[in-house]
């Protein structure tokens, strides 16, 4: 691997923190405070090709790969982590249907997904699953040209905006299937975005199936393939949540330096005291570490290796990492930090589901230890 990154690399590395700091900046304590999903920013994020960077030219991507892909996220989460998860969570379906989708699916929603013209949310979660998929209750009977679909999913994020879901469920014969579903049909209730502690403004909602179609060609994949799919695609989302992770242990790196720089103590700013500055180091490098265990991991991605291995250890490592580096922020800015006049508090939050969603890092251990011991 090249530790260089290239100019296309560096040029989209550009276009992010141009695009994060101009247009999402102004935006992110309201998002972060209303919760609200910022529709307004899709075509933004559409027109900078962002939705389409790590697919093929042929499905209306940049054909830029999974190393912009993160780069991308990473920048845009050093001023909104809640934005960055568009992308991120978006990639997710986009991955299962590129890689599992017939050549009519890809044709027909693949390509509005790269051009953003639509996002996709995927609904796995329901009450009881964790990541256990013998726990869905949502199920897929077929009758006529059509699956139909009961159930209740819950954490389901952009369902606001979204154009697709990708939704699991067990088939007659008690797989677990995947569907490509149209969240307008009829049946399909999207609930109020739910109170999340962070990434507030990622639309996480409530879904109610009630008897709703879908059309047989929708289903993905093969019949009884859904948790493969589902482990498959959430690598790339995971991908992204390491890019997210390190854009927020950034940003409270630099909001740290900037105070410490400008907070006196005793006549001195508290810069020079060797606690702040241990602080410092600690944070800039694990910072660094994640940072590279995400790229490459991201560039085994672009060479066309699995990485269900890799993308565990980055993940754990990244998040345990802005989790830490969060917490040191908070500490360097004192009381004031622990206001809601301060960013550091939202970062802080934001952290923490980056160890929680898209499988949780007690299980992430499990996979790494697994994947040396078989
Ligand atoms: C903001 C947000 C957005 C989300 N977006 C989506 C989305 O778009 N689509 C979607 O389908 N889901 C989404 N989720 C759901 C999320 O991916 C799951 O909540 C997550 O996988 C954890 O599942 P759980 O909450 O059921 O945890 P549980 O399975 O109940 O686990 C609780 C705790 O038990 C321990 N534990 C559980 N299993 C094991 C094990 N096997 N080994 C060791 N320890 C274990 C861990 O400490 C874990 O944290 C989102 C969640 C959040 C918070």
């Amino acid at each position: 691997m090249d530790f260089n990154l290239t100019e296309q690399e560096l040029m989209i590395q550009t276009r992010a923190r141009d695009f994060a700091n101009k247009l999402v900046k102004p935006r992110t304590v309201e998002i972060d405070r209303s919760g609200e999903w910022p529709i307004d920013l899709i075509p933004e994020i559409a027109n900078l090709g962002f939705f389409g960077l790590q697919l093929p030219i042929e499905y209306e991507g940049a054909g830029a790969g999974y190393k912009c892909y993160v780069l991308a996220v990473e920048q845009v989460s050093q001023v909104s982590m809640a934005v960055a998860a568009i992308i991120a969570i978006n990639a997710l379906s986009e991955e299962a249907i590129y890689r599992y989708g017939s050549e009519e699916q890809k044709q027909k929603f693949l390509k509005s997904l790269a051009k953003g013209e639509y996002t996709a949310m995927f609904a796995f979660t329901e009450a009881a699953t964790g990541v256990d998929p013998k726990m869905i209750v949502t199920t897929a009977c077929p009758g006529g040209n059509y699956y139909i679909l009961n159930g209740d999913k819950t954490f389901s994020s952009l369902a606001p905006g979204a154009g697709v879901a990708v939704i699991y469920a067990k088939d007659e014969t008690g797989r677990i299937t995947a569907f490509i579903v149209n969240p307008s049909s009829k049946g399909f209730i999207i609930g109020k975005p739910l109170e999340t502690m962070g990434l507030r403004g990622s639309g996480t909602c409530q879904l109610s199936l009630n008897d709703v179609s879908v059309p047989k060609e929708n289903l993905l994949g093969k019949k009884g393939e859904g948790y493969d799919i589902l482990l498959s695609s959430i690598n790339v989302g995971q991908l992204g949540i390491c890019a997210e992770a390190v854009g927020t242990a950034q940003a409270a790196l630099e909001m740290s330096l900037d105070y410490a720089r400008k907070r006196p103590v005793q006549g001195k700013s508290i810069l020079q005291l060797p606690t702040i500055q241990s602080y410092i180091g600690e944070m800039a490098s694990r910072i660094e570490a994640a940072r590279w265990l995400t790229y490459r991991t991201a560039a085994l991605k672009d060479e066309g290796k699995s990485i269900r291995k890799d993308v565990a250890m980055a993940k754990l490592v990244a998040s345990q990492a802005a989790v830490d580096v969060t917490n040191m922020a908070m500490q360097i800015h004192g009381s004031y930090g622990y206001t809601k006049d301060l960013e550091i508090e939202r970062l802080y939050r934001d952290a923490k589901v980056t160890q929680i969603y898209e499988v949780v890092s007690e299980i992430q251990r499990v996979i790494v230890a697994t994947s040396l011991i078989s």
